[in-house]
């Protein structure tokens, strides 16, 4: 009886041994984060990226004709979903910007408001980026009070970078709030699948160096390159054994670290 127990226990520590050796083995080759920015509206990749064949991080502007339904979507077809809140640039029409924005004319009080909102319309977010952004990102007190409400709400903070004078770090830092910054971004306003394979390849570069990056890319006029891009480079990342995580698992953050369940739908598949 006592035998039996003690080959039991022995047989549980290996086997616990050999899972943390492999888990951690699997970490060592890097990790990253793929954000697809931009959905809420009708537009090309949308479709295509919600199938959840790729394990994406979905980045959603809050105040578009299908924010909410493409929240819950994505986070039934187990895909992280973050706000993508849409803030003045420097330069560019108003018009990319949507409603609600958040400008530099706004008080404390209606920009708190505004990213109150977003919360509500975008369910299960985890996190918050920048749509856009290039004027507010380097704006201390509007910065300080979108991280102060994203503190409020758990959310972690990713700085797209569209501005070498963003505030976010350091303020991210001051309020103790989960934070990282894009490394690179997998499209561009013009780009091809090829372009997007190129920048894959960058951010597989990144993430075996530094063992982990975030990559961005977009739904919109080129959504399905984007999608077509980011799909082809999956192998290489596989035979490279770097990992596809949702956002969150890059920071130090109290969400769920187990990403057993990410990546599987959540709603019943008919077999
Ligand atoms: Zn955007």
């Amino acid at each position: 009886m006592r035998l039996h127990f003690v080959l039991c226990s022995l047989f549980v520590f290996i086997f616990v041994l050999f899972f943390c050796h492999s888990y951690t083995q699997a970490n060592d080759y890097g990790q990253v984060a793929i954000i697809i920015d931009d959905f809420g509206g009708d537009v090309k990749g949308v479709e295509s990226f919600l199938s959840g064949s790729i394990p994406i991080t979905v980045a959603i502007m809050p105040f578009m004709e299908h924010s909410t339904e493409q929240a819950e979507r994505a986070y039934q077809a187990g895909l992280e979903v973050m706000i993508h809140m849409p803030m003045e640039p420097k330069k560019g029409k108003t018009s990319w910007l949507g409603p609600n924005a958040i400008t530099s004319d706004l008080s404390n009080e209606e920009v708190r408001l505004r990213v109150m909102e977003a919360i509500e319309k975008v369910p299960h977010a985890k996190g918050i980026n920048n749509h856009m952004g290039s004027k507010i990102v380097e704006n201390e007190r509007i910065i300080r009070v979108i991280l102060e409400v994203a503190k409020e709400h758990n959310l972690y903070v990713v700085d797209s970078g569209t501005s070498s004078a963003s505030v976010i770090s350091k303020l991210a830092k001051e309020l103790d709030i989960p934070y990282a910054k894009r490394s690179v971004f997998l499209d561009d306003t013009f780009s091809t699948q090829q372009h997007v394979a190129k920048q894959m390849t960058s951010l597989l570069k990144i993430a075996k160096k530094n063992k982990k990056a975030v990559g961005i890319g977009h739904v919109g006029v080129k959504g399905n390159e984007t999608y077509i891009g980011v799909e082809h480079a999956l192998s290489i990342f596989s035979k490279e054994h770097v990992n596809i995580v949702p956002m969150s698992h890059l920071l130090d953050t109290e969400i769920d670290h187990d990403h057993s369940g990410f990546w599987q739908a959540r709603k019943e598949t008919p077999i």
